[in-house]
């Protein structure tokens, strides 16, 4: 896990930045907010631990910017401000979460925790197995170069094996997950479903992706 500090209380940084290693986070830090927005903008960060009150450019007017970059890391503020208003407009502006100092670090650190527990299961756009692509926002797959079409059952399908590509998934947790509900009778229901989006992904020429595992369930496998 790789996050940003900003905060330009030396005493708070070098605290922040002490817990986060000593946690096994990867730890970038800036001091003030310009730096900190090229730090953003450039690097893949799993959560930005931002201060409201910094020089050249201020933990709001940051964030802003970020957010209109489509930049969507998760944003915590750290803020000496407690009113209300103050907390609002930073989550208006697109932070996700805030903190009032003075903070203990282990407060922080589960907010974190939880902000990009959240944030991978809502941001993520795609999945991906091999060249295989699954855009989530433009329903659109694609093998290779060539565009799949695919039932809405079919895609619901897909998506729930790439988020476990690699995993053993069984019948019930396909039925459970996919359709909702599950009935023993659901099994031949889910095979049908596999044997056609087998016939559309596996392409000729392709390596086969989704293995059987029989009595088990269903691998999607992730080999280059
Ligand atoms: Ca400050």
């Amino acid at each position: 896990m790789k996050v940003l500090i900003v905060e330009d209380e030396k005493q708070v940084l070098n605290f922040v930045k002490k817990g986060f290693k000593e946690h096994g986070f990867c730890v970038d830090t800036a001091m003030d907010g310009r730096e900190g927005f090229f730090l953003a903008a450039g690097e893949n960060y799993d959560c930005i631990v931002l201060d409201i009150m910094l020089p050249n450019l201020d933990g709001y007017e940051m964030v802003q910017q970020l957010r209109n970059k489509e930049i969507k890391t998760p944003v915590i503020f750290l803020t000496a401000k407690d009113t209300v208003e103050d907390k609002v407009k930073g989550l208006e502006l697109g932070g996700d979460d805030y903190l009032v100092k003075p903070f203990s670090f282990s407060e922080l650190l589960a907010r974190v925790k939880a902000l990009t527990r959240r944030g991978k299961e809502e941001r993520k756009t795609h999945y991906q197995a091999g060249n295989l692509v699954l855009d989530i926002s433009k329903r659109v797959v694609k093998r290779g170069e060539k565009a799949i079409s695919l039932t809405p059952t079919e895609f619901t399908l897909l998506q729930y094996l790439l988020k476990h590509k690699g995993e053993v998934v069984t019948r019930t947790m396909i039925s459970e997950n996919v359709w909702g509900y599950d009935f023993d009778s659901m099994t031949n229901v889910i095979d049908v479903h596999i044997t056609n989006l087998r016939k559309k992904i596996d392409l000729e020429g392709e390596k086969p992706l989704i293995r059987t595992l029989r009595g088990v369930g269903y691998v999607l496998e992730d080999k280059k």
